[in-house]
């Protein structure tokens, strides 16, 4: 920059923004925001603004560009969902009343994390701002904040791939670091698509404090401290709805890895990221936001105490039997807006008129709610309605105080009712009835006095005056008049009545709208000591939103109350994909069992390819989630027990973004899973090891199986196309082989997707061939080659040298899979044309 252009406005400019060097200053300058610099330069491209420049006639002009006061949220809005944060510096003083530079300061910085106004689009979802800190070895602290809503939650997690794993999870879209957390790690993070922010030092405030109470560690503390100082720094307005916060244990919950809950499409359609196809789509029957967020809670967090689930289930059994009380409390939610919303909004004091009526409406429903509740007669209900506040005293200010259908401002009247205040209706009354009233005078003075052409008239230099010819002037009584003017034949006076009716209608609309303003404050303030009331109110609305929700899907749907059993049985009848079926209709899906007795631990799924196999597999996931969450599930009848973790290896299309090969992936959710799965979890493992060369693949699938059976028991459903492994339920006791029947049916192979006991019928792929038409004389020479093949793999397949290995864990089986995998030059005359040939049988069912 040139000397010549740095004009004291720079000078101002430049000192604000060294302060926030990451964020887009937002610079108001009168009715704009003003962008200069390489801020214009950016801004302009990614809001699509003329750029253009402040000195033109100065050497070197800056770059400049602006957005109008009044469209300026869409545009912060724009620049947030691209991970920017913007500077909103205001204006402190009326410019007119400004001596030398008018003073501006930044009143908010708006950042991904700390959005609060996410929209209709956005009213379902959560937006969370999480903090994180790592006070030692394997030590971390987490906390997030929910601002729009209010929630705060903090954990101590003890590994980076927890801390990864609950990021991811909560979806955040900012992460708030001090400097205990490393480069690389903060790099690792950032790589997720998340923005990283720096707040080095927690001030203690009193918001701090009031917060943190709950907390009992010096970790959860620090890291509660450090998420509200950067909020603190960075929203400058009030958050009295930061609710204290709660520390979670994440080992009370079903854990499930992120890309676990990416691949069975829980919240997030794999190929749209949409919601649409997804299980929260299809639980989602809630009639609240709140109740929509709560869900998705739920989802990502299914529980494993039985007690709380079984109350959960009861709930949802108790709405699913009473249809007319439960279309009642629908009618009553719908009228329910987002209490959590309008708390916040009410805390950093930008609610408006409707947004009180909003609330207002909202807390009006209350008695209903809780009328149809106890109509239910459950008892299952009666701690919930102990609870319940109905917070009616709101309710009723509110109604009292602002008319029924406010304007959006609250800065120009027409808020108030009439008759709240005396001192408002008085000035209303001035400003709606000032003419009748002056006519009245005129008519009262006339009387009193006998002079009938005494008129009341108003200029603007002495404003209001009672005007008497000279003729008449001694008529009046001397003591109540004063003279103002004097005109050739009259005279013009006031009296202390006219002097305080005058002030009333002159003043009457400024003041009446300052009053307004400060009335609605002052209710506003009313309403903020109940923010904590409103809350606890939000959430048990929004848990009633959420049992009603799932007792509607479970009537539509067909669902069933899951049994939980102590031990490790597990037997789902009739079991269905509940977002397949959905999609195909009821009448096309194929319900399927699933059957694994306390001494069954593994299921070895065989069948050609787009039989179902994998379908099965996320079925049975989909039915464990659904039945910890406390909702129904699809399936003529369940038993199962309660596990405590899911692992998942089901091919995603989101292997290609990390940037690691599949196979790499694949070997790492594997190892994931056999490292931390225990005898309650349940392990879905989907055609494992098919990413690499044949045996070595078969090897390695084997070898897993062996682990899973002999070391960790877990339930395991593995599919597979090494038709060889089927043999392997000659020496493994705990597992089974199924297999998804097809039949021919007029010369069509017919997929049945219904699963059969024992292994596959391998033949299908020179029966498709077949089917295809291929030539007779090369469909027996396949069986030729097949019938070759199949002797050979006998002789030295790994299924055979594994016989011992199941009786005799790990060691044993490690060497089998050793001597396979080298096999004799001399018994393989053409390895490589006998590869292919069994690569291409292989593919028709993989
Ligand atoms: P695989 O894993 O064996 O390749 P999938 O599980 O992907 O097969 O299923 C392939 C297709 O078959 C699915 O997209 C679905 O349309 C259909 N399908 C799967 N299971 C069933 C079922 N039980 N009933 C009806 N159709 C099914």
């Amino acid at each position: 920059m040139t000397k010549a252009n740095v004009t004291p406005m720079m000078v101002q400019y430049q000192k604000i923004k060294d302060q926030y060097p990451d964020a887009f200053l937002f610079y108001r300058l009168g009715d704009f925001y003003e962008m200069f610099n390489e801020d214009a330069v950016k801004g302009s491209q990614l809001l699509e603004l003329t750029l253009t420049t402040r000195s033109h006639s100065a050497k070197n002009p800056i770059p400049m560009c602006g957005v109008p006061h009044k469209a300026v949220q869409n545009y912060i809005d724009i620049l947030v969902d691209q991970g920017y944060k913007v500077a909103i510096c205001e204006q402190m003083e009326d410019p007119k009343l400004a001596k030398g530079m008018v003073k501006r300061e930044v009143i908010q910085l708006v950042t991904p994390g700390t959005q609060t106004d996410t929209g209709a689009a956005g009213a379902k979802r959560n937006n969370y701002l999480t903090a994180l800190t790592m006070p030692g070895e394997n030590q971390f602290g987490l906390a997030y904040t929910d601002l729009s809503t209010g929630e705060l939650k903090a954990a101590e997690l003890t590994s980076m791939d927890t801390v990864v794993n609950e990021l991811m999870s909560l979806q955040t879209k900012e992460v708030v670091v001090d400097e205990t957390i490393a480069a690389d790690f903060q790099d690792r993070i950032h790589q997720l698509g998340m923005l990283i922010s720096h707040q080095d030092e927690i001030q203690g405030s009193s918001e701090v404090s009031y917060v943190e109470q709950d907390l009992d560690t010096p970790t959860l503390k620090q890291v509660v401290g450090l998420l509200v100082t950067y909020v603190t720094v960075t929203q400058k307005r009030s958050l009295a709805h930061l609710q204290r916060a709660v520390a979670y244990e994440p080992a009370a919950f079903l854990k499930m890895d992120h890309s676990s809950q990416v691949n069975l499409e829980i919240t997030q359609n794999l190929r749209t990221k949409k919601k649409s196809g997804t299980l929260l789509w299809l639980l989602d029957e809630t009639k609240t936001a709140m109740g929509g967020r709560l869900l998705k809670q739920w989802l990502d967090r299914p529980l494993i105490d039985r007690g709380t689930i079984e109350d959960r289930q009861a709930k949802v059994a108790a709405l699913l039997e009473h249809y007319f009380e439960r279309s009642n409390l629908q009618e009553e939610l719908v009228k329910v807006y987002d209490l959590e919303r309008l708390a916040g909004r009410v805390a950093f004091g930008s609610v408006n008129g409707r947004d009180l009526i909003q609330l207002q409406t909202s807390l009006e429903q209350v008695p209903q709610i809780e009328h149809t509740i106890e109509e239910l007669g459950d008892p299952i209900f009666k701690s919930l309605l102990q609870n319940l506040d109905p917070v009616s005293d709101v309710a009723d200010a509110i109604r009292e105080a602002i008319v029924p259908e406010p304007p959006i401002s609250v800065a120009d009247g027409g808020v108030i009712r009439d008759g709240f205040n005396a001192q408002l209706d008085e000035y209303r009354d001035a400003m709606r009835h000032g003419k009748t009233w002056l006519a009245e005078m005129e008519a009262h003075e006339r009387e009193v006095t006998g002079i009938n052409n005494l008129k009341i008239g108003y200029n603007h230099v002495f404003g209001y005056y009672i005007e008497v010819t000279k003729v008449n002037l001694d008529k009046l009584p001397v003591d109540r008049y004063e003279r103002k003017q004097t005109l050739t034949n009259a005279e013009r006076f006031s009296t202390p009545e006219l002097k305080e009716k005058e002030q009333l209608i002159l003043e009457a609309e400024e003041k009446s709208v300052a009053l307004e303003y400060q009335l609605f404050v002052t209710l506003r303030e009313q309403v903020k000591t109940a923010i904590g009331r409103l809350q606890k109110l939000a959430a048990i609305i929004a848990s009633l939103d959420v049992f009603q929700s799932f007792a509607v899907v479970s009537e539509d749907y067909h669902f069933v109350q899951p049994k939980l059993v102590a031990g490790h049985n597990l037997k789902i009848t009739q079991g269905r994909h509940p977002v397949v079926e959905k999609v195909l209709g009821r009448q096309t899906y194929v319900p399927n069992d699933v059957t694994m007795d306390p001494e069954t631990n593994i299921l070895l799924i065989t069948g050609p390819n787009m039989s179902g196999k994998s379908t099965y597999m996320r079925q049975l996931a989909l039915t464990v989630i659904m039945a910890q969450m406390g909702c129904f599930v699809p399936a003529e009848a369940a038993e199962m027990p309660i596990f405590d973790q899911i692992f998942t290896r089901i091919g995603a299309a989101d292997d290609l973004i990390s940037g690691q090969s599949t196979f790499m992936v694949e070997m790492q959710e594997a190892n994931r899973a056999l490292s931390h799965a225990t005898a309650n979890s349940l392990i879905l493992f989907d055609e494992i090891g098919r990413g690499t060369a044949t045996y070595d693949g078969m090897a390695l699938a084997q070898a897993i199986i062996e682990y899973v059976h002999n070391r960790v028991h877990a339930k395991t459903l593995f599919s597979t196309h090494y038709h060889e492994l089927t043999a392997l339920a000659d020496s493994l006791k705990e597992l089974k082989n199924v297999h998804v029947g097809a039949v021919e049916r007029d010369g069509d192979l017919v997929f049945l997707h219904q699963m059969q006991p024992g292994p596959a019928d391998k033949s299908y792929g020179i029966h498709v061939a077949k089917l295809a038409g291929m030539p007779n004389s090369l469909l027996s020479r396949a069986e030729v080659i097949l019938q070759a093949l199949e002797d050979e793999a006998a002789q030295s397949a790994p299924t055979l040298s594994v016989t011992s290995a199941a009786a005799e864990p790990d060691s044993a089986a490690t060497s089998a899979a050793v001597t396979v995998s080298q096999p004799e030059p001399e018994t393989e005359p053409d390895p490589v044309a006998n590869e292919t040939a069994v690569d291409q049988q292989l593919s028709l069912f993989g």
